[in-house]
């Protein structure tokens, strides 16, 4: 049995991505500014179950296809990774609960450390196991989320430097603002990585690898780059907005079908779907289409979203159901069984994650990473059939 509503993973969508970040990044590493002219790695970030994709495909297919490092949220998802055949160093950026950390050794995950005291509870858990952990040392320099305030290294980070069991493999920051172009603090907070990485030199933290940039900002200041680079959304065939990346050919890795299953007439003065707040003066026809809110659709879909049916643009009218929406397709031949795509292409007509989050004023990372459990991820390789 199979639900009509699936979402279709592109996985050499995935990896065409990969390689134009790297393509990217490596063509134009002179550009980053003196360093050691080594290439930059690229860490690719899965969490969140690969933004709505699915962690443990997306992450085999971006190891084949060569990417350096996996980074997710916590060590749950690292543990996913682990048990799925990742064999590439997976970084936690999240903070660690003291319970769990048996999950870096048994796993071979790389906590992230972020204060003091995590560090503590890793030196304490590497000690019992007679281990030497790696780890990478978060910087703040601005976000004033998690890491180690830029200001005030040389007071915080002895203790973690004097650890026998935690040794410092790369130290990074994260950028508050790096897609609000207009904005002056991805360089402030550069400038400010920049000034630490000498402190933590002076304190004896050299020749580690550093990394900062998410995916805006890998578009934006190539000095962002340093010794690695950390995307997401692009990955996924997604451009921050506001940026533009025409020039990346990016593809978007995922797709969001369904069938009609019922097409309804609605006379004059009628209307459809809770409230009945949809109501016209014509009879109309809609469709009934099985995905709603409990599948991730947004409620603010209605009345403002679009489907594609026969290759043209349709709107959804009336309230978004848990389990249904309804479709506007007066005038139009459909029938029960038809494909509908609420994200994805269909003819000439394309609706993307992007359009969606416009439509109803969020973020495209958000509208990807909702996509409801009970959807289907069908994985498909395009490059392999041929
Ligand atoms: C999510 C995340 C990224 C990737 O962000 P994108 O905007 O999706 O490229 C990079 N670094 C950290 C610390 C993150 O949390």
């Amino acid at each position: 049995m199979t639900r009509p509503t699936v979402a279709t993973v592109h996985l050499d969508a995935l990896e065409h991505n990969l390689r134009r970040v790297c393509a990217l990044v490596h063509a134009g590493a002179s550009l980053s500014g003196p360093g050691s002219g080594a290439r930059p790695k690229v860490i690719a970030v899965v969490k969140a179950n690969a933004y709505g994709h699915g962690a443990a495909p997306v992450a085999l297919a971006l190891e084949a296809a060569g990417a350096d490092l996996f980074a997710c949220a916590d060590l749950e998802e690292g543990v996913t990774l682990r048990e799925a055949g990742v064999t590439r160093p997976i970084l936690i950026f999240g903070a660690l609960s003291v319970s769990d950390l048996g999950y870096l050794f048994s796993h071979q995950l790389t906590p992230t450390v972020s204060t003091p005291s995590a560090a503590r509870a890793i030196e304490a858990a590497a000690a019992t196991r007679g281990a030497v952990i790696g780890c990478h040392l978060k910087v703040d320099t601005g976000m004033n989320r998690l890491g180690f305030r830029h200001d005030n290294l040389t007071r915080t980070v002895p203790e973690v430097l004097a650890m026998l069991h935690v040794r410092v493999e790369a130290i990074y920051t994260h950028f508050a603002t790096a897609d609000q172009p207009e904005s002056p603090w991805l360089e402030e907070q550069r400038q400010r990585f920049d000034r630490a990485t000498a402190a933590l030199g002076a304190l004896g933290i050299r020749g580690v690898q550093r990394h900062a940039a998410n995916s805006a900002a890998l578009l934006r200041d190539a000095r962002t780059w340093y010794d690695a680079v950390r995307p997401g959304l692009l990955l996924y065939g997604v451009v921050p907005p506001p940026l533009a990346a025409a020039d990346l050919d990016l593809r978007p890795a995922l797709s969001l079908s369904s069938r009609i299953v019922a097409v309804k007439g609605v006379r004059a003065g009628e209307g459809t779907s809770y409230g009945l707040s949809w109501q016209n003066d014509q009879p109309r026809t809609i469709a009934i289409v099985p995905a709603g809110y409990a599948d991730g659709l947004d409620t603010r879909l209605a009345g403002r979203g679009h489907v594609l049916l026969r290759g043209r643009r349709r709107s959804i009218v009336g309230a978004v159901c848990m389990d249904m929406i309804m479709v506007d397709v007066t005038g139009e031949d459909v029938s029960p069984g038809d494909e509908v795509v609420l994200i994805g292409r269909q003819g000439d007509e394309e609706i993307s994650a992007r359009e969606i989050a416009s439509v109803i004023g969020t973020i495209p990372w958000e509208v990807v990473c909702r996509l409801g459990s009970r959807i289907g991820r069908i994985y498909v390789n395009e490059a392999m059939r041929q």
